[in-house]
């Protein structure tokens, strides 16, 4: 599917949040307090973190590009350390791909995006490497390039780190440095 090459030649890997990096679903309410703050929590898939941490390891920049607000979002890129994060709904995905490609001097065949749903298809049409969770959109699924066997928020975003990752070659060493960190660390490798 993603040869040696090809697989060598993706620079950056951009990530939808909603319906890639989770299952879509949004948890809405209040702080049970007088105050009642109000909470929005998402959930993340851990094995998801990981890879983009391969992903890190491997030279490739990562970014999250969601056109919806979330402290959720904003705390996940934090933790795995995600330097480009576009979560505003005031900036349009296209918008934030141009702006990261230019300022990161990467071009658009370059990029891989993965994307579930309408919103996603004007920067997949741009993008070298344009990627489909299996629950995204029949019109998403129909401009991928690569159509992931699993769902969002379950393992897609893994998924297709490995797919690269594995087909550039640098899969099992990749492993093999985290084991060895891990083991250096004297945090047994789980
Ligand atoms: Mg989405």
């Amino acid at each position: 599917m993603i040869s040696q090459d090809q697989a060598r030649n993706i620079a950056l890997v951009c990530l939808d949040v909603d319906g890639t990096l989770t299952d879509n679903g949004v948890y809405i309410g209040r702080v049970a307090t007088p105050e009642g703050a109000a909470v929005e929590l998402k959930r993340f898939d851990i094995a998801d973190g990981l890879g983009i941490k391969m992903l890190q390891r491997a030279g490739i920049e990562v970014a999250f590009v969601s056109a919806r607000e979330s402290v959720a979002t904003a705390m996940r890129a934090e933790e795995l350390g995600v330097k480009y994060v576009y979560n505003s709904r005031s900036i349009p995905k296209v918008v934030a791909l141009q702006e990261l490609t230019s300022a990161l001097g990467i071009p658009l065949e370059q990029v891989a995006f993965v994307g579930d749903d309408l919103a996603d298809i004007p920067v997949l049409k741009r993008v070298g490497w344009p990627v489909a969770p299996a629950n995204a959109a029949p019109e998403v699924k129909a401009l991928a390039k690569v159509q992931l066997a699993r769902r969002g928020g379950d393992g897609a975003v893994r998924e297709f780190v490995e797919l690269v990752l594995r087909a550039s070659g640098e899969w099992d060493n990749l492993v093999a440095q985290y084991v060895a960190d891990a083991e250096a660390s004297g945090v047994p490798a789980s």
